[in-house]
């Protein structure tokens, strides 16, 4: 039994205790996308988005939405929250206030008349399936070749037959330049070969939407041009995606928008071009030639 009450939909609590606040908003958050309504289904809408880390607001009422098909890219400073918000849409982290719809369904929550439930962790497993994430560390299993880590998920959580997954497993390492790698270890292979099979891996579970965080940040320079024209690729292929990246000449060159975040706060969202070349905020200003510097 899983199913603990985060207090009534449309509860009139107002003193003002820290999960009264939380419970208000997120249903604030759950009208306001009824409102919105389904003339639009993105594939992720964040509404009013908090998350604190004791008394730390790492995210403050970030509002996002990523279209089908739709290619972002969050940057900003170190700290301000772009990883947090990449694992919130994961649901590695549980959000504090407002809601998130992956694929038009809440997730954490199952709503029932006016009450929300959290959702039981074999629900939330089910939820994360939509959503591929790739990390700045590949974390592949090394003992693992690349063809077994990128087999793996879809044999044990999607009851794959092996033999299709290995197939399919064969055609993403192609896809993603490695196909004679798959039985290689990961230790036989360089930082971005590992990145690449990562991304095969996150692709094997036919995700709906594929998170970045910092894919390159971690690899050799001369290794780094590899995996951007694999993620490039994919974004032509039509996957939806959202890359926190510092680097610019991709984000100009794939993305469709381009979100600017400081200390936990969306401060510029914009069409790529415009945001680099004509940033509207100061801090924008600053980060983006800090960057360039
Ligand atoms: P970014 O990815 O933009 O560098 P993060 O999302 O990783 O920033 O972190 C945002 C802020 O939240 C940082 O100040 C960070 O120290 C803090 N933070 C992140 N994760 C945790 C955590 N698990 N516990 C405490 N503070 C955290
Ligand atoms: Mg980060």
């Amino acid at each position: 039994m899983n199913s603990t009450s985060t207090g009534a939909f449309s509860s009139e609590v107002d003193t003002g205790s820290r999960e009264e606040n939380a419970t208000k908003q997120r249903t604030g958050a759950i009208e306001r996308s009824n409102r919105i309504g389904d003339r639009s289904s993105p594939i992720v809408r964040a509404i009013d988005v908090c998350k604190r880390f004791g008394n730390f607001d790492a995210l403050k009422h970030v509002n996002l939405e990523v279209d089908a098909g739709e290619v972002v890219c969050i940057i900003g400073p170190s700290g301000s929250g772009k990883s947090t918000l990449l694992r919130c849409i994961n649901q590695l982290e549980q959000i504090d206030g407002g809601a998130i719809w992956v694929n038009a369904e809440l997730i954490g929550y199952r709503r029932e008349g006016t009450k929300l439930y959290h959702l039981t962790d074999a629900e939330i497993a089910r939820q994360r399936q939509c959503v591929g994430m790739v990390f700045q560390r590949f974390n592949l299993f090394p003992h693992f070749t690349a063809l077994a880590n990128v087999t793996e998920g879809p044999v044990q959580v999607l009851g794959e037959p092996l033999k299709q997954a290995q197939a399919r497993g064969r055609a993403l390492l192609a896809q993603v330049g490695l196909a004679d790698k798959e039985n290689a270890y990961p230790s036989e292979l360089s930082g971005g070969q590992q990145q690449r099979v990562a991304i095969a891996r996150g692709l094997a579970m036919r995700p709906e939407i594929m998170l970045f965080d910092e894919p390159t940040s971690a690899l050799d320079p001369e290794l780094v041009g590899d995996v951007l024209s694999v993620m490039k690729d994919l974004a032509t292929s039509g996957m939806t995606m959202v890359v926190v990246t510092h680097e610019l000449g991709f984000a100009r060159e794939v993305a469709d928008r381009i979100v600017f975040m400081d200390q936990g706060e969306i401060i510029e969202v914009g069409l790529a071009r415009d945001l680099l070349s004509s940033p509207r905020q100061k801090r924008t200003q600053d980060f983006i030639s800090a960057v360039r510097a």
